[in-house]
């Protein structure tokens, strides 16, 4: 990869261009926010529907459980059979729960620390450390998790067809502290990779040291594509079952950034005996989700098809802010060989590198001019990006209109501290 850099002679002319245009920029106020991947109002707009679901005296499900009860632990088969056929999993293996995937990840990681999974010869929380392995740029709010839980985390690159087999392989041979391995399989938070099967064959089949050694495969982004190119995710659940390491994955998705994030519905599919493991700790922790969401969610879809047609109404709300993103950036960046960036086909993230030691700089400048950009490092464990060079950036919350001064903003701020940095200028 080539490094990024304003080449020196450049650096000069820059800097005054630059000092001049963010001296504009900081005097326009503005006040705009490019920050966490939340769906915009017109986005929420296209699932207002299920606010009238199920609708007055609809209380039975298909099976003909009263859904305003208690009870049903696996969730509604109704809405479990849509999503089955969405993450290409059997339906017996798929669990709906409660708002929040994250809710589902952070109980794994939690039931595993108390009781330890399938496979252990201990709890977790019993070994004298326990390390996860966490692709790099990633989630923050999977970096959390661990810290929360006293996980170690140990980082390998990501690449375009997802983390690093490599990497990954070299550290879980011989290490059997590493129990773990995050992967956002599809357009990928927030570098927007995909893992292609030939990746996700490698980490199901990779020796592991430890017995009980699990990927936490977060597919928060299957069915949210930006283009015609409607990737599908790689099978990792029956890849690992037929590399005889049928425990080894875990899924994730929920309906977070489909329908309401904070009212949705989420998903967990794994091996039988994961999901048997699961439901045992899960029983002394609820008697069961939310069925009367899960039944307006299943009645406003109806199918599988009808979530892939909403997804698209998604889309035509989103792609155009995206597009902006990537073509402000090429036209500002371009020709200065100072930053690049992901032009992701899916997902909620642009993620763009500049040069290195200045991330934080342009975080700051932004800042500074009321752009507010996502913390440096934040998509490192432990919020440290060893070369501070990478800004996760979130487009599809702001009108498009704010989004194009925004970027701009940012465009401006990175090629100030690109100047700075050549011309030695960068402030400590
Ligand atoms: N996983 C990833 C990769 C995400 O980007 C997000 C949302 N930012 C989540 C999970 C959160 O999902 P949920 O709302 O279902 O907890």
């Amino acid at each position: 990869m080539t490094t990024l850099a304003l080449a020196p002679d450049a650096a000069p002319g820059v800097l005054a261009a630059q000092q001049q245009a963010y001296a504009d920029l900081k005097a326009r106020g503005l006040s705009l926010d490019l920050t966490r991947g939340k769906p915009s109002a017109e986005q929420l707009d296209l699932s207002d529907g299920l606010l009238n679901l199920p609708g007055a005296g609809t209380v039975a499900s298909e099976a003909g459980t009263d859904v305003r009860n208690y009870g049903g632990l696996d969730g509604l088969v109704e809405l479990r059979r849509i999503f089955a056929e969405l993450l290409d999993v059997p339906v017996a293996q798929l669990i709906a729960g409660g708002n929040a995937s994250l809710t589902l990840m952070h109980d794994t990681l939690t039931f595993a620390t108390l009781f330890g999974v399938p496979g252990s010869t201990r709890p977790w929380g019993q070994e004298e450390k326990v390390k996860f392995v966490c692709p790099v740029p990633g989630y923050d709010r999977h970096f959390a998790v661990c810290e929360a839980l006293g996980i170690e985390m140990v980082t390998v690159p990501m690449t375009d067809d997802g983390p690093d087999p490599d990497a990954v392989a070299a550290l879980v041979a011989d290490d059997p502290s590493i129990k773990g391995l995050w992967v956002v399989p599809t357009y990928a938070n927030p570098d927007g990779s995909v893992v292609s099967t030939e990746v996700a064959r490698r980490l199901v089949s990779m020796p592991t040291a430890a017995p009980d050694f699990r990927i936490l495969w977060d597919n928060a982004y299957a069915v949210h594509h930006l283009t015609d190119d409607e990737v599908h995710s790689a099978d990792a659940i029956g890849l690992a079952e037929a590399a005889g390491n049928p425990d080894r994955v875990v899924m994730y998705a929920s309906t977070s950034k489909i329908t309401f994030p904070g009212s949705g519905v989420s998903f967990m599919a794994s091996s039988p005996a994961n999901i048997t493991w699961y439901k045992k700790h899960l029983a002394f922790q609820s008697i069961g989700p939310d069925k009367v969401n899960q039944l307006r969610h299943a009645r406003f879809f109806g199918d599988a098809e009808g979530v892939r047609s909403h997804m698209r109404r998604h889309r035509e709300v989103i792609a155009p802010k995206f597009d902006a993103v990537v073509s402000i950036l090429r036209d500002r960046l371009g020709e200065h060989g100072v930053a690049r960036w992901t032009e992701p086909k899916g997902g909620y993230f642009v993620s763009l590198d500049v040069v290195p030691g200045t991330a934080s700089r342009v975080i700051s400048l932004a800042k500074e001019a009321g752009i507010a950009l996502t913390p440096a490092g934040a998509t490192f464990p432990y919020g440290n990006d060893p070369a501070d060079e990478n800004i996760r950036l979130a487009p599809t919350l702001p009108p498009l209109s704010e989004i194009e001064v925004a970027m701009d903003g940012v465009a401006t701020c990175v090629l100030l501290a690109a100047a700075e940095a050549a011309t030695g200028s960068l402030p400590a």
